[in-house]
C-alpha cells in the first residue's frame, strides 16, 4: 500500500486521503494547494507522472525541490481544473482564484 506523508507533521495518507486534499489548482504555476487532515499544515505541489513534486512558489514559478514517488500516478491539465488518476481512480482539483490570475 503507497503512503504517502505531510511533510510538516509526517503523517501518512492513502491516495484518496490525500488527493482528496488537494484544492486550488494553480494553471499558471502548475501546482495544487493542499491542507493536511490532521495537522491544518497547508503545502504545495506539483503533481507529475509517476512522482509528487514538493517546492516553494517563487516569481511566478513553482520550483520543485523534493520529490516522492508515487507510482501509476498521472495527471491531466484542464482548463479549469487538473485531473489526477492513479489505480483507475480520479481526483478533480478546481482552478483557485489566484490560478485563474496565474494562467493569464
Ligand atoms: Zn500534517
Amino acid at each position: 500500500m503507497m503512503l504517502i506523508p505531510c511533510m510538516a507533521c509526517e503523517s501518512r495518507f492513502r491516495p484518496d486521503e490525500y488527493f482528496r486534499a488537494c484544492h486550488d489548482y494553480n494553471r499558471g504555476r502548475d501546482m495544487v494547494a493542499w491542507t493536511c487532515p490532521r495537522c491544518g499544515n497547508q503545502d504545495e505541489l506539483r503533481v507529475l507522472p509517476g512522482e509528487l513534486g514538493f517546492g516553494y512558489p517563487r516569481r511566478g514559478r513553482f520550483d520543485v525541490s523534493d520529490r516522492v514517488r508515487v507510482p501509476g500516478l498521472q495527471r491531466r491539465r484542464q482548463d479549469l481544473r487538473l485531473d489526477i488518476s492513479l489505480d483507475e481512480k480520479v481526483w478533480r482539483v478546481p482552478t483557485g482564484r489566484r490560478g485563474l490570475v496565474g494562467a493569464r
